[in-house]
């Protein structure tokens, strides 16, 4: 789950990270409130959308007076922010983090993640904060320091260090470096988060360290330890289609291509979007209809596929293993015969009751296309589709 950067610093302050001051606004009488509130003569007036690379795309803008904060925010309220994570679609700003200004001597990076090669939380730092950290990353990866986290002993305060040398931190930076570290990764652990990613780290003009962005990920398999971040979940940043799905607990990804996939296991799933793309064609979701797919979650999981206005062809791949292919086939004639189908549909189905499923399909008076093999599948739906 993702939450937005006003909330991972509201996370992130009750662990002792430092911030700075600030508070969301969702108006733009709101944001004067805040701005008023933290005082001083500069503020940072920030779209909140879970995408990067707001910054370069006119989310971030200074303001030198509180007409200025007032102005920006109506500007940004409402506003389509376009980024290099959003895609060209872009998203609609209707939050602002509205943060006191502040006077930056260097903008680093830190970043906390699973490395899953080896079973390990990483603790990433470098000195090219503040840009990309994939093109760092894809460039000049020795600009990346990690230290990897023993789960018996956790993130020790030597390794904390070793990365506050290797950003260069002196003084009272290096101090309050070391203790940054030691804190976010305390949050991080805690809050059973898969990711805290803090880009810019700066360093201010009078040596404190600070985190000027935050983004925090969370693992879904723990959310049932942290009602505090359910809370957080801001269904207007996701994709509507996967709400749908979730509600039916279905695992679905929305992705860019015209082929509708419906398939049962993750990795089957996954097979054939790569059978597809080899046959010249561009998967339009990840399905997994689950090991134990029963007729509705085969028609609430076609009902969705076919809301995707990109479905120009719908392939259903099924291995009736622990579900039995003649259940899946009346439940993808049953979903037919409710939604008006206008798209071809290429069924394959493989395993137990293989055959009764056959007969139920082409009994069915839809015009169902059946495939015995995979290939034959990716084939027969991509030609759909020419
Ligand atoms: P992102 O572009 O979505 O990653 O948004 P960030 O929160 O990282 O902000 C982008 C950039 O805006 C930062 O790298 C800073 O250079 C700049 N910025 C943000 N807040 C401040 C601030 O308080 N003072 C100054 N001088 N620059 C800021
Ligand atoms: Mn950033």
């Amino acid at each position: 789950m993702k939450i937005h950067e006003y909330q991972a610093k509201e996370i992130l302050r009750r662990f002792n990270v430092a911030t700075p001051k600030g508070a969301v606004a969702f108006s733009v009488e709101e944001a004067v409130q805040v701005a008023q509130n933290i005082g001083g003569n500069v503020w940072v007036v920030k779209a909140q959308i879970h995408a990067g690379g707001r910054g370069k795309g006119g989310g971030v803008k200074i303001a030198k007076s509180i007409d200025e904060v007032r102005n920006l925010a109506s500007q940004m309220l409402g506003m389509k922010l376009v980024t290099h994570q959003t895609g060209p679609e872009g998203k609609i700003v209707k939050r602002l983090l509205i943060e006191e200004g502040i006077s930056i001597a260097k903008e680093l990076y830190v970043g906390i993640t699973l490395d899953r090669a080896r079973s390990r939380n990483v603790v990433m730092a470098s000195t090219e904060g503040g840009v990309e950290i994939e093109k760092v990353a894809a460039e000049t990866p020795e600009l990346i320091f990690k230290e990897y986290v023993d789960p018996l002993i956790g993130f020790s305060d030597f390794q904390a260090r070793k990365l506050a040398f290797a950003l260069k931190l002196e003084g009272d930076a290096l101090k309050n470096g070391v203790r940054f570290l030691t804190a976010l990764y305390k949050a991080y652990d805690e809050m059973d988060a898969s990711l805290a990613e803090i880009n810019p780290l700066v360093i201010t003009t009078d040596g404190k360290v600070l985190a000027l962005d935050a983004k925090m990920n969370f693992d879904d398999n723990a959310l049932f330890r942290h009602p505090d971040v359910v809370a957080m979940r801001d269904l207007d940043e996701e994709e509507p289609l996967e709400i749908e799905a979730s509600k039916y607990n279905l695992n679905y990804i929305k992705l860019d291509g015209n082929v509708g996939c419906m398939v049962n296991g993750a990795g089957l799933a996954m097979a054939t979007m790569d059978i597809i793309k080899l046959a010249g064609g561009e998967p339009a979701n990840f399905l997994d209809v689950g090991g134990g797919a029963n007729p509705e979650t085969v028609e609430n999981g076609f009902k969705i596929i076919l809301a995707d206005k990109n479905v120009k062809a719908v392939l259903i791949n099924i291995f009736g293993g622990i579900v039995r292919c003649d259940r899946v086939a009346t439940g993808v004639v049953e979903a037919a015969k409710k939604v008006n189908v206008t798209v071809p549909i290429v069924v394959r189905l493989a395993g137990t009751n293989a055959e009764e499923a056959a007969v139920i399909l082409n009994n069915s008076g839809l015009n169902f296309s059946v495939a015995q093999s995979l290939q034959e599948a990716a084939q027969k739906v991509t030609q759909a589709i020419k």
